[in-house]
């Protein structure tokens, strides 16, 4: 087993991750910037050590640094969390070359699968099926509108290094695409570094749905099961739940089936996620991309399935073979998280972080929280606005949605204002209750919803 872990990340996250290694008697290095002095996780790491400046590119994204602290500090593996380096090949590779384990699949693997436009290539040829699209990148408006009028309009322009929603745009016909291409560029450009761009026939009212998967370096691959991530804004997560209420038990073993051929196809090793579009008839569905790494919505599979996936991705780095087979797997009752974001959704869901004047978290029975909040706190405005995420687990579905509604009206936090009254709301909507949401509700409600709110403030008094 590994004995010292570096955890290259910060944030919730990072204090998952070292809750985990301590479980295991594994010791744990926190690094974190000098926005970071105060953060939990570098008080609850065996040694914490800083390794830059606020801006991320000095600190969490800053290669030469986490190395030279994991070696100082005499650590064996990287844990490298979700966003930031968690997908980068060259981070992976540079790990392996210093003798350090990189907790998740190899620089190779996260090659083919990092790139959306390769991925698309190599589920295409494994037989998982994927949306028509263009066969590779297009470089090009001249490109994109030839491979665009081949699909079929309305297209998604995409970037092959995209992540958490960011460069992608809606096209709906030729006059739109020049403008769409040069700003979804732009957008991947800005936060990826890279501006590779494809295009896929946009699947109307779709649901997203996903599956976890465990895949160890004896060959063996399982998955545990799905999530339905359909409740998005702008392409951005904000509640996920397990299982999926859309998919018969056929459909989820195909889908299963699927991934795990899919995380065969590029040599998978570690945790995953294979994320596929249902169409609105439910019954085509379609590979969209593969996350090499530990995901934000990973609790509510282990709430349902009762594995530590993280635990499994230390176990697996470690070179253990995994100690739970396919038919092992079983989903008990239902799972549901709440994204807690520092964001103001009466401005256009701009970011406000702050200081936490005070700070209540739900519990009881069938409740997690995964947050870095304490009261007091300052979450710091240079990375992602993710301040909680609220997670619960029933019997039912309709009990599930009970029990959130419950934790949202204790959850308080004076200081900065949060979505977490959007999510209240959501969660009595009635296409949200009957589970029929797909990726395009949240945006066509969004009006409904936020003028609801402002009644209800308004009611009370509390404009
Ligand atoms: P998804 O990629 O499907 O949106 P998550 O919601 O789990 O998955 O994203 C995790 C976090 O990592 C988000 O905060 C997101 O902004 C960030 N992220 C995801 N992919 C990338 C990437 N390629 N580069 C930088 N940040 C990313
Ligand atoms: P990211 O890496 O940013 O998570 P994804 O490829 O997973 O990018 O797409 C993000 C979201 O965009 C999906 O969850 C889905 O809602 C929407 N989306 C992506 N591709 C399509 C498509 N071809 N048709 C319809 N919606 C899509
Ligand atoms: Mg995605």
């Amino acid at each position: 087993m590994l004995k010292r872990v570096l955890i290259a990340n910060r944030g919730e996250i990072a204090l998952r991750i070292l809750r985990a290694c301590r479980e295991l008697d594994i010791e744990t290095v926190a690094v974190y910037s000098e926005a970071d002095e105060e953060a939990l996780h570098v008080q609850l790491a065996t040694q914490a050590v800083c390794i830059g400046p606020a801006r991320a590119s000095g600190s969490y994204l800053n290669q030469d640094a986490l190395l030279t602290v994991a070696k100082a500090t005499g650590c064996d593996g990287v844990h490298p969390g979700y966003g930031f380096l968690s997908e980068n090949p060259d981070f992976a590779d540079a790990c392996a070359a210093e003798g350090l384990t990189f907790i998740g699949p190899s620089g190779g693997t996260i090659r083919k699968a990092g790139s959306k436009s390769t991925a698309r290539e190599i589920m295409r040829a494994a037989g998982v099926p994927v949306t028509p699209g263009s066969g590779g990148p297009v470089s090009s408006v001249e490109d994109a509108l030839a491979a665009a009028d081949a699909v079929g309009w309305p297209v998604l322009l995409k970037s092959s290094a995209g992540g958490g929603g960011r460069g992608i745009r809606r096209c709906d016909g030729p006059e739109a695409l020049p403008a769409a291409f040069s700003e979804a560029k732009a957008e991947a450009k800005a936060c990826f570094g890279k501006d590779e761009m494809y295009l896929e026939k946009l699947v109307l009212r779709p649901r997203h749905i996903e599956f976890q998967i465990l895949a160890d370096r004896q060959g063996h691959v399982i998955h545990l099961g799905d999530r339905d991530c359909s409740v998005q804004r702008r392409n951005q997560k904000l509640m996920e739940e397990a299982p999926a209420r859309c998919l018969t038990p056929d459909l989820r073993a195909r889908m299963g089936a699927a991934a795990v051929r899919a995380a065969g196809a590029v040599g998978y090793e570690g945790a995953g996620t294979v994320e596929f579009l249902l169409d609105a008839g439910g019954e085509h569905f379609y590979f969209m991309e593969m996350n090499t790494r530990i995901q934000v919505e990973h609790g509510v599979t282990e709430l349902v399935t009762g594995v530590d996936l993280v635990r499994q991705q230390l176990r697996i780095a470690s070179g253990l073979p995994l100690d739970i087979a396919q038919e092992d797997i079983h989903l008990e009752g239902h799972a549901m998280e709440c994204r807690v974001n520092a964001e103001d959704p009466a401005q256009d869901f701009r970011p406000c972080p702050g200081r936490v004047e005070f700070l209540h978290l739900p519990g009881g029975a069938g409740v997690r929280v995964d947050s870095c909040l304490y009261n007091g706190c300052t979450l710091p405005p240079y990375y992602d606005s993710l301040a909680a995420k609220l997670l619960v687990h029933a019997p039912t579905r309709l009990e599930a949605i009970r029990k959130m509604r419950r934790c949202l009206e204790e959850f308080t936090l004076e200081g900065f204002p949060t979505n977490a009254e959007l999510s209240y709301q959501i969660l009595y909507h009635p296409t949200f209750v009957r589970g029929g949401c797909t990726t395009a509700f949240l945006d066509e409600s969004l009006p409904d919803l936020l003028d609801f709110s402002r009644r209800i403030r308004e009611k009370e008094g509390n404009p």
